[in-house]
């Protein structure tokens, strides 16, 4: 097992696109740290660069103690794993994982041995004889991470591996991954677009946003604190509700006057720097912050019910309030209909607030 430090490192393309910018952080041995962003953000070039398949701008990559900016991908006895499987074809599932261990000479009983308990490790045995093309899609990815896993190297990559699976085989194996590192407590690094798959799997979650880190920190920190705009945005399903407006003081307390008409009245106890008074922000609201008036918010406001999506545990309810469009998470019951007036309040200590023009949180 190995730590893995991040120093400073930058990644520019040969035609002069800068895909990565001043990412430091680090991997500590035994960590699961996922790394999650929206398309192109510059995630799998921070992955390949880790795994030596993308040279390093400038930086400094540490694995152990060890810098390997320099270091070939085999030497630096980690083991990746990609979105497309890359799995040999004309291979069974034994021979596919065995293929890497006979290329380092190892051979006989050992290798029988080491891929054996791969196998049962994950569930394979029923199907070491068969090839890719007979396989599940579950299975397939099964045969990609054992690939992975009979070298026992210091660090796993893996590259959007759950990404080719349906929904419900996705969750299975984000479950069995989680198990699979809980039991192996190999260090692991994960890159993912998907904001559930990195919260679910990430001891630690790295965003990243045009080839910066956004933030570093634990999957509830980054929910509950977001450093900023973006990644308030973009972690939480539905994501969080976005207001321009002024923070007024009126006789009854503080209010928002929205740039796009309306007023929400904010509750007693919510935290406010007097020097916002007046001043137009980016506030933020987490959609199950929104209350049904009377259940231990603020004063009440009404909204106006545009689209109801009962998803089964809870109702997510898109609302108008002026010209701008909120969404509440309310708990599961009686529907509101579309076009209906909807007495709400905002949870106290519900209110995250952001520089408009950085984006920066002010909370
Ligand atoms: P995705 O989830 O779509 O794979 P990503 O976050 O992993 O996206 P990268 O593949 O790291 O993003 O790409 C980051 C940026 O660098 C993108 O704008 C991409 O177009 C660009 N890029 C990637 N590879 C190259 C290359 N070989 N030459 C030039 N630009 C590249």
């Amino acid at each position: 097992m190995a730590r893995v430090e991040l120093d400073n490192l930058r990644k520019v393309y040969d035609n002069g696109h800068v895909a990565v910018e001043g990412a430091s952080f680090e991997v500590g041995d035994g960590e699961r740290v996922v790394l999650v962003g929206p398309s192109g953000c510059g995630k799998t070039t921070l992955l390949r660069m880790i795994a030596g398949l993308e040279a390093i701008t400038s930086g400094t990559l540490r694995i152990g103690e060890r810098v390997v900016n320099e270091v070939a991908p085999a030497d630096r006895d980690i083991a990746m794993v990609f979105q497309g499987y890359a799995l040999y074809p004309h291979m069974t599932v034994a021979g596919n994982l065995s293929f890497a261990l006979r290329l380092r000479g190892m051979a006989g009983p050992r290798l029988q041995a080491r891929v054996a308990e791969v196998a049962r490790l994950l569930g394979l045995e029923e199907v070491l004889s068969r090839r890719p093309a007979q396989l599940s899609g579950g299975q397939r990815q099964r045969v990609a991470l054992g690939r992975a896993l009979v070298r026992d190297p210091q660090v796993f990559l893996l590259d959007e591996p759950l990404s080719n699976l349906d929904a419900g085989l996705r969750a299975q194996m984000r479950l069995e991954i989680a198990r699979l590192h809980q039991r192996l407590g190999t260090t692991m690094v994960y890159v993912t677009h998907d904001q559930v798959e990195a919260m679910t799997l990430g001891q630690r979650i790295v965003v990243m946003s045009e080839g910066r880190v956004q933030q570093i920190d634990t999957p509830m920190v980054l929910y509950q604190r977001p450093a900023n705009r973006f990644v308030a945005t973009f972690l939480g399903s539905p994501a969080m509700n976005l207001l321009r407006a002024r923070m007024l003081r009126a006789d009854a307390g503080w209010g928002l006057a929205l740039a796009d008409g309306g007023q929400l009245p904010l509750p007693a106890r919510t935290p406010v720097d007097p020097a916002w008074e007046g001043r137009e922000l980016d506030w933020g609201v987490r959609p199950e912050h929104l209350l049904p008036a009377g259940a231990g918010g603020g004063d009440a406001f009404e909204a106006v019910v545009d689209v109801v999506e009962p998803v089964g545990s809870e109702i997510h309810v898109n609302l108008r309030l002026g010209e701008a469009r909120l969404v509440a998470r309310l708990p599961p019951g009686d529907p509101p209909l579309a076009g209906e007036r909807l007495r709400l309040s905002l949870a106290p200590g519900a209110l995250h607030a952001f520089d408009p023009d950085d984006g920066r949180a002010l909370t």
